[in-house]
């Protein structure tokens, strides 16, 4: 089953470096935005199965994102991605409904781990055989 993957942070060169991890992982990315705004439009018109979810970007915090994104969209599943050394920001984070965190400077091998981990809600299938 092809898992959608939305990347969400502010800095261009961490989406770009998801981006590699995800193709590592043969996850298709869907979208990415730049802040919580941008998150909150992009995951309400792409409808992706995961987000990596940035906690500190400008207009609309990731904890923010998270919660506005699960009050519409129940069944998506939302990892944080915090800066190591912000373990408080985790635990928002986790309160807010993400289903688990990964953190900055990113280590490959644990991303592509807990990606391929995420139970993601089983879809209705289309067309007689799936
Ligand atoms: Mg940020």
């Amino acid at each position: 089953m092809e898992i959608r993957l939305l990347i969400v942070d502010d800095a261009a060169f961490i989406r770009e470096v998801l981006i590699q991890i995800a193709k590592k992982a043969k996850i298709s990315v869907v979208g990415e935005a730049a802040d919580g705004e941008d998150a909150l439009e992009k995951a309400l018109s792409l409808k992706p199965d995961i987000i990596l979810m940035d906690i500190v970007m400008p207009r609309k915090s990731g904890i923010q994102a998270t919660k506005d994104i699960l009050a519409q969209l129940p069944l998506t599943k939302i990892i944080a991605c915090s800066t190591e050394g912000q373990e408080s920001m985790v635990v928002k984070a986790l309160e807010a409904g993400c289903c688990d965190y990964i953190v900055k400077p990113f280590d490959v091998n644990n991303v592509i781990k807990i990606l391929q981990n995420t139970k993601i809600a089983q879809k209705p299938r289309e067309g007689i055989n799936g």
